[in-house]
């Protein structure tokens, strides 16, 4: 066992190493700063609109203006940000049942859908794509896009929609950087694919200088108690990108006759403005506390992912355990330095929709904010944990004392 003095050291010469990758990771957030804060001058955001709506919210400036401020921020044409749009599960599937008709098609090239979406997708009898008549294929991925596969997909399976999820999710592989994006959509243009390209961008928002729909991405979706939410954003979603789709986007989300007209929020709209505001700070002190995590696991001997020479583009970390035993202390120790439940003692459990049992640390403000520092894993071979979040590099990096001591 290290002794506290080995610990601070171990941890101090990981910093020092990483010195170069944290200067990178710093001037990404300095270049999405002002990228931020231009598009807020830009908009004249003046404090009249961080106040609450009622009602049907008719001429609701507040929600009006950050509409506008997201496209502008994601260089999109057009974006809807809403309390209304639950989590980031809700945005996917509002934008897939909005863009889609019996008959149609969407492919995933990006593999399996997440989780959550596969009902979503091909629930029965539950408002599933699948119950609308809704076509649905996907593409194996393996670390890379398999052209030849998507190329014969588009000419047999002939979809509307092409959909590609940017984060790794709960997979051992690197985040798609918003460069690879690019090169694929290019890839999709010149097989004539003519229809939606949308970008599943959880986890992904200002971990690069660019968004997916800086390069050629028709619709990008995220929650807003991740990355653009700075840790702040009580609750919402977001979908950005080409207008003609965002319309569509909007008269799912409430009427046809009434679009964007209505939707009120009596809880006010500061906490959105100042949360996207805050965002890239946030998403680089995670990032740099997920290197150090893994920088450092990685000199103990434990397997981690991404790579650390991988470039960031996501808010996770994986590490691989060689038992049960290590698995389980990981996530407690991450829940006993968590400034909320910090006294509960994590058991896992078989939570619905899981085959096996899972262990969960999310020691949070806002219930199930993976912008904040949270663990998870299911309770199986290999012995992966996921890590991700972290509102202050400090507090990952206490985390990280934390789980070696008890390692
Ligand atoms: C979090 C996440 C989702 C689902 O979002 P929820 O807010 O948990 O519903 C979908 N895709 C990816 C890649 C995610 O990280």
């Amino acid at each position: 066992m290290l002794t506290t003095e080995e610990i601070d050291n171990l941890i101090e010469n990981c910093e020092n190493s990483l010195a170069e990758k944290f200067r990178a990771l710093e001037k990404i957030s300095l270049y999405n700063q002002e990228k931020v804060l231009n598009a807020f001058r830009r908009n004249k955001i003046a404090l009249r609109h961080f106040a609450p709506s009622t009602g049907y919210g008719y001429g609701d400036e507040g929600r009006d203006t950050l509409n506008k401020l997201f496209g502008d921020i994601f260089g999109a044409e057009k974006a809807v940000v809403s309390p209304n749009i639950v989590s980031g599960t809700h945005a996917l599937s509002l934008g897939l049942s909005a863009l889609l008709r019996p008959e149609d098609g969407v492919l995933f090239i990006t593999g399996k859908p997440y989780d959550t979406l596969i009902d979503v997708i091909e629930g029965d009898n539950i408002g599933s794509l699948k119950d609308y008549g809704v076509r649905y294929r996907y593409v194996d991925f393996c670390g890379s896009f398999a052209l030849e596969n998507i190329s014969a997909a588009l000419r047999e399976f002939k979809p509307q929609v092409v959909f590609i999820q940017r984060s790794r999710g709960y997979e051992w592989r690197n985040a798609l950087t918003v460069d690879e994006i690019q090169d694929v959509i290019s890839y999709l243009r010149k097989q004539n694919f003519n229809g939606c390209v949308f970008i599943d961008n959880c986890y992904g928002e200002f971990t690069d200088v660019k968004e997916p729909t800086e390069v050629g991405a028709d619709v990008i979706a995220g929650s807003l108690i991740k990355n653009p939410g700075g840790g702040l954003v009580p609750t919402g979603g977001y979908l950005a990108g080409k207008a003609e789709y965002i319309d569509k986007i909007i008269n799912r989300l409430t009427a046809p006759s009434i679009g964007g007209e209505v939707g009120s929020y009596i809880g006010g709209y500061q906490y959105f403005y100042q949360g996207v505001f805050s965002a890239p700070h946030v998403v680089c002190q995670a990032l740099k506390g997920a290197l150090l995590i893994g920088k450092t696991l990685n000199e103990l001997g434990y397997e981690t992912s991404p790579d650390l020479d991988a470039k960031c583009s996501d808010l996770i970390r994986a590490v691989k355990f060689n038992n049960e035993r290590e698995l389980i202390s990981f996530i407690q120790s991450v829940q006993e330095v968590s400034p909320v439940d910090s006294f509960v003692t994590l058991e896992p459990w078989y939570m619905p929709g899981y085959n096996h049992k899972v262990i969960m640390a999310a020691g949070c403000f806002i219930q199930g904010a993976s912008v904040e520092l949270s663990a998870d894993a299911p309770i199986k071979e290999p012995y992966i944990a996921y890590l991700q979040g972290g509102l202050t590099y400090e507090h990952c990096v206490l985390a990280l004392k934390n789980i070696i001591k008890n390692l």
